[in-house]
């Protein structure tokens, strides 16, 4: 019997923390253990007609890094692998992730229905950016999905959505969402950095394109950026591919190099942290300065069904509302020892955020409060510290406001 016959080297059957130690890796010749960082621009051919049949496309080798590179190969086969894809490309960031989905699929004169909590860069490409090249767009409170349904035009070519959203984890039911999409002859794009691939699969629950910030919890420890646009062989290869090779937002080989690490400890580090953040959002629910916590799993949250539905776990992020504005969240999170304060999410280190007065400042305060996005309200990313240390850090900081 040779390793071949052996069931467990087809991906297809090995379980998903399998994959994410193994899944993509490419060996070169020198039998490296850890993946290999091919950190070059371009390709050299046999010669002039072995050039040719790659242009060509009767080759199917390496052309040039904008658009094919073997480390960023095997993180966007180790993605694919992970979220049930056919195909992936992997971008620069997370925004150009989403800029490309969006882009790759739309042109003058169409229109998107998007829901109206979305991170901060998201909202910007959708209210702003897509007017200028003759996309319109309509906003839409995404909690129920009577709203899409409403929202939607003859000329509707995509649904975008966040779930759970940023800030304030409301959930939209990805399910129901893209069978409006697909009535009307739509595409649903999710953006996923809130639940993980590890909590909620998109593609899974119908949707066309789903969408990361590989800078959150996919390298998870605040290093590189990049991002990662992942769906069906057809669209991944047409649409998305050739939007990258001709435009080239692309992802570096060397953050590939770090994202492929960063999967590794993946499941393992969500896990974690989500266990953390469930213990935490409960112990904050009955504290006598909060007001309420936002977390998906818990029993409080308006869209608790939904959440054990749709989301395998409650996430790593919570957020939670403290009685005395934004007075009592400054002196809160001024207190804090361990947790840090920053905009960042999906780090091994515990993050907060003041939403109010940094990522969400720029759209004012009405907008602001139509979703949920109060003075006293706070942003904690969980990270891999200690759960007694993070809570004792937040009940001390909760007793100088
Ligand atoms: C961070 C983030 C983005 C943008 O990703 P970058 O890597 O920072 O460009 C998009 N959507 C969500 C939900 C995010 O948290």
């Amino acid at each position: 019997m040779t390793k071949a016959n052996n069931p467990l080297s087809d991906p297809a059957r090995q379980s998903q923390d399998t994959r994410l130690v193994h899944g993509g890796t490419d060996r070169s010749p020198a039998g490296e253990t850890s993946e290999a960082l091919f950190l070059n621009s371009g390709y050299i051919y046999p010669d002039s007609a072995g050039a040719e049949a790659r242009f060509k496309g009767d080759d199917p080798g390496y052309i040039y890094s904008r658009f094919s590179n073997p480390t960023v190969e095997m993180f966007q086969n180790r993605m694919a692998l992970l979220e049930g894809a056919e195909a992936a490309r992997g971008t620069a960031t997370g925004m150009a992730a989403i800029t490309l989905a969006l882009m790759s699929q739309l042109r003058a004169g169409d229109h998107v229905v998007a829901a109206r909590a979305l991170f901060g860069g998201c909202r910007f490409v959708v209210e702003d950016y897509l007017p200028r090249w003759g996309v319109t767009s309509t906003l839409v409170d995404g909690r129920d999905p009577a709203n899409f349904a409403a929202a939607m035009m003859p000329n509707t070519k995509v649904i975008f959505i966040e779930t759970p959203t940023n800030p304030t984890l409301e959930l939209v039911d990805i399910a129901a969402v893209a069978d409006i999409a697909h009535a009307h002859g739509a595409k649903l794009v999710v953006d996923n950095v809130f639940a993980t691939p590890i909590w909620q699969s998109p593609l899974q629950l119908g949707a066309d394109l789903v969408a990361y910030s590989a800078t959150k919890h996919i390298d998870g420890h605040g290093r590189v950026m990049g991002g990662v646009v992942l769906g069906s062989k057809e669209l991944i290869e047409g649409d998305v591919h050739t939007f990258i090779r001709q435009t080239g937002p692309s992802l570096a080989p060397f953050n590939a190099w770090n994202l492929l690490k960063g999967l590794e400890g993946l499941s393992l580090r969500v896990r974690h942290a989500t266990a953390t953040a469930t213990a935490l959002s409960n112990a904050l629910a009955d504290h006598p300065r909060i007001e309420r916590v936002f977390y998906p799993h818990h029993k409080d949250h308006p869209q608790y069904e939904l959440g054990k539905r749709q989301m395998r776990g409650g996430s790593t992020m919570l957020a939670f509302e403290v009685k005395g504005g934004q007075e009592a969240a400054f002196k809160l999170a001024d207190a804090l020892a361990i947790i840090l304060i920053s905009n960042n999410l999906g780090d091994a280190k515990s993050i907060i955020t003041h939403p109010t007065t940094t990522t969400h400042q720029r759209l004012g305060e009405e907008v602001r409060l139509e979703t949920g996005i109060t003075p006293g309200l706070l942003r904690l990313s969980v990270g891999l510290e200690a759960q007694e240390d993070l809570l004792a850090d937040l009940l001390y900081g909760l007793d100088q406001t």
